[in-house]
């Protein structure tokens, strides 16, 4: 695996990668890597001719600094993780190359809807924040391939509008969210949970689950609230569950038929954030 610092000695490399016509299956992260984060390598290795990790923890999508300063950074583990995945090369760009003034912070997104709902509504300026970065890095690696994690879905659909706004012509893959065996989709966040609270966590999936199965008989209102109050109970601090269509996130209150629809929810354990989702089976 090759490291670069600066985008000019990456683009060098690159060029000579696209001369020869070879795929770039690319695959941006915030670093703190576990197994979700290599499941996404693994998929480009399967697609990609070459693959390449960005790690660059981006002040700008943050709402706050304490959360932004206290996000795990575990540089030396990510290398040998990516090192053992195969990966071909990492990119861990400084402040100055993402950001190198003070205009390059101002763009405004045209994201639309996606923009004012679920993340969106609780992290003002959020989705702004990582159009920024992933805009910089996707001229800056111009990839072919691009790959996503499902456990941030509305990332990735606003991700797809980006790309399409930016008129690239690259194929997105969104991957299935790893879990724990106990279900807690895995995360960097979680590095911030002491065990007991992992398995509290693991509550987020599970009534996710029991929603899914309870769907049928009960409406969406009644299991939000059974839902919601079970987690109040056992400490969670819910900023939305709701349930929404896969296509668009338009979020509904009555279902027709259980195709096409997503449960995603956001609460707090203590001061750590947590997300989750599941597609509804039929
Ligand atoms: P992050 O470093 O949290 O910004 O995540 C980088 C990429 O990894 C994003 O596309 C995430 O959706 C994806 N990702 C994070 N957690 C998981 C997981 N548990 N399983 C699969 N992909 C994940």
């Amino acid at each position: 695996m090759i490291l670069f610092k600066h985008s000019k000695d990456l683009r060098f490399r690159l060029d000579k990668i696209k001369q020869k016509k070879l795929s770039v299956g690319f695959v941006p992260t915030m670093g703190a890597l576990h197994p979700g984060h290599i499941s996404l390598i693994k998929k480009s290795k399967e697609q990609a001719d070459i693959t390449l990790c960005s790690i660059y923890v981006n002040p700008a999508q943050f709402n706050s600094p304490e959360d932004f300063r206290k996000y795990p950074v575990n540089i030396e583990a990510d290398i040998l993780m990516l090192e053992e995945s195969g990966c071909d090369i990492l990119f861990i760009p400084g402040g100055e190359e993402i950001y190198p003034d003070e205009n390059s912070k101002k763009k405004h997104f045209d994201i639309g809807y996606l923009e004012t709902i679920l993340e969106g509504k609780f992290r003002p300026g959020h989705f702004q924040g990582v159009c920024m970065v992933v805009e910089k890095l996707l001229n800056i690696i111009e990839p072919t391939h691009l790959f996503l994690g499902q456990k941030d879905y509305q990332q990735s659909l606003i991700i797809k509008k980006l790309v399409g706004m930016m008129s690239k012509n690259i194929k997105i893959t969104i991957c299935p969210t790893l879990r724990e065996p106990n279900g807690l989709a895995m995360s960097s966040r979680n590095l911030r949970l002491s065990n007991p609270e992992k398995g509290i966590a693991a509550e987020l999936h599970k009534s996710l689950v029991q929603m899914n199965h309870k769907l049928y008989a009960e409406g969406i209102q009644i299991l939000k609230n059974q839902a919601t109050s079970e987690l109040e109970r056992l400490g969670f601090k819910i900023d939305y569950l709701e349930i929404a269509t896969i296509s668009d996130l338009e979020i509904i209150e009555k279902y027709k038929n259980r195709q096409g629809l997503i449960i995603l929810i956001a609460a707090f354990l203590n001061n750590v954030r947590l997300i989750d989702n599941l597609i509804l089976s039929a």
